[in-house]
């Protein structure tokens, strides 16, 4: 870089710098937030869960529950749970049954799942919720949406609670304070790689 260059550059951050304090001068507000990770690309549970190592970094309590249909615990799951005395964790898997197309079978474990999720919710010592793959359960009306909204509504002030799946209703985009869209630009699925322990699960 010449010198002109860099006259030009620490002009340029000086800008930067002014808009990004006056930003930061605005943004005084303490309270918990709904984030909301959806769209058809790879990255939506794993950010969930990279947040919710951050929060366990900063000595928070965690609640995870997973609105999943597999029982295959994934590595941050089992990672998690063995290492985390403040982390609570439940998954639906036991008893859901999407390979049998049984909807009303579904749609009770959905909601005794919904149970464990309320109760976090409603547990103002516990700092992060996560609630991954829960957009399903209203694609495949298992849940009902607007007693979910509800719930996120009348949570602990300071609790945030981070969302995640395909597919997100309106209803819950409108909701959310923060939503990301993550696009699946490509995965290497499509070009025939295999699924594997430590990336896929
Ligand atoms: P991850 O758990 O890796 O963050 P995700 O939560 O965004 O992914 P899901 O729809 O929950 O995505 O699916 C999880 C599994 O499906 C992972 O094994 C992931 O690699 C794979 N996957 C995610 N997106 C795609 C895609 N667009 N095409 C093929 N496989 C995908
Ligand atoms: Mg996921």
């Amino acid at each position: 870089m010449n010198y002109v260059d860099k006259h030009k550059h620490n002009v340029t951050m000086q800008r930067k710098k002014l808009m990004v304090d006056d930003q930061i001068a605005h943004a005084q507000q303490e309270r918990g937030v709904l984030i909301l990770i959806t769209g058809d690309g790879k990255g939506k549970t794993t950010s969930a869960f990279g947040t919710a190592f951050r929060a366990l970094g900063h000595g928070m309590r965690v609640g995870i529950i997973q609105f999943i249909k597999g029982t295959q615990a994934t590595g941050e799951v089992i990672y998690l749970a063995q290492q985390h005395p403040q982390l609570s964790y439940h998954a639906m898997s036991t008893g859901f049954t999407w390979d049998t197309q049984d909807w009303e079978k579904d749609k009770s474990a959905a909601e005794e799942t919904w149970i464990q999720a309320k109760r976090m919710l409603s547990d103002p010592e516990i700092q992060l919720v996560v609630l991954d793959e829960l957009t399903y359960m209203f694609t495949y009306e298992y849940l009902d949406i607007t007693d979910v909204i509800q719930a996120i509504h009348q949570r602990a002030a300071r609790q945030n609670v981070i969302i995640t799946g395909r597919g997100a209703k309106p209803e819950l985009i409108a909701v959310a304070d923060t939503v990301s869209e993550i696009a699946a630009v490509k995965h290497a699925f499509q070009d025939g790689v295999k699924a594997q322990a430590g990336v896929d699960f």
